[in-house]
């Protein structure tokens, strides 16, 4: 098993792209800490993880909120004495175009997925400087990298989150810490079943293996960034798009 005895946090694991990071992990031995403000989500899930025959701690934090983020982190902790993994995955869309955007819709999106992975990165980094061991992925998307209209705020969300992810991977690189970000392209989610059908229609047509993506193909690299296998990489962004970005 390529992750037994590790502790891993996933933020907005309780369902979609972070809950199947959260059973690729368990499989491979890991103990999962979910956070998430969907409670009936986290209560599925863990049951999900606890018949796999692991250990699942789960916990109503808004990532956006520090003193929830920094009880949450002590209370793992104090259950398992260490911290291995942190997976920045928790997110919002709140879509419309620039000139319609509310300044609550900016501040909404920007707080979960920048300040979040912010908030809890450092809560958790500090931990794992001492360990002198760590490695942490963050959730970015491709739209951080090309942009997209109608998503101002996401895009400006996850292109900060790429920034963050190379600044903290050469903080962090000298105490063993590696930092990495994933790009998904177009996945089947509820975040993106939510889009109107000409919007997918049109975006299939940009993805030169036509077809969307799972949340297992996110899944399995996440596992292989927060594996050995990927020692001496760190600060990188990877794709995981059907070629959509290249
Ligand atoms: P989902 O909406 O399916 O799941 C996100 C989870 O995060 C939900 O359980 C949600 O709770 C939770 N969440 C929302 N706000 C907070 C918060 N403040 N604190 C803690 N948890 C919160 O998203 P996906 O699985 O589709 O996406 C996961 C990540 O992947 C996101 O960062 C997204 O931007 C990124 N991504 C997704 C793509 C896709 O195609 N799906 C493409 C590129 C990137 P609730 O159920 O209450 O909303």
């Amino acid at each position: 098993m390529i992750l037994k005895d590790k502790v891993a946090i996933i933020t907005g694991g309780a369902r979609g792209i972070g809950r199947e990071i959260a059973l690729v992990f368990a499989k491979e031995g890991c103990s999962i800490v979910l956070c998430d403000v969907n409670t009936d989500a986290l209560a599925a899930t863990r049951k999900e993880i606890e018949a796999l025959g692991r250990q699942c701690m789960t916990g109503v934090v808004d990532v956006t909120k520090p003193d929830q983020v920094d009880s949450f982190i002590q209370k793992t902790l104090d259950k398992f004495g260490k911290i291995d993994i942190l997976v920045n995955n928790a997110g919002i869309t709140k879509d419309t175009l620039l000139v319609r955007m509310s300044e609550a819709d900016w501040d909404a999106v920007l707080g979960v997925n920048l300040k979040g992975a912010f908030l809890c990165a450092k809560a958790v980094s500090k931990v794992m400087m001492k360990q002198r061991d760590g490695r942490i992925v963050n959730m970015a998307s491709i739209i951080g990298i090309v942009g997209n209209a109608g998503q101002a705020n996401y895009a400006a969300s996850k292109g900060g989150l790429i920034a963050l992810t190379k600044t903290i991977a050469k903080e962090l690189a000298s105490r063993n810490v590696r930092v990495n970000a994933i790009a998904p392209g177009f996945i089947q989610t509820d975040m993106t079943a939510k889009l109107p059908e000409n919007v997918k229609s049109e975006m299939l047509k940009q993805i030169p293996m036509s077809k969307l993506g799972t949340a297992n193909d996110v899944a399995n690299l996440a596992l292989f960034l927060v594996s050995d296998s990927s020692a001496y990489i760190t600060g990188q962004v990877i794709t995981v798009d059907g070629g959509m970005v290249m």
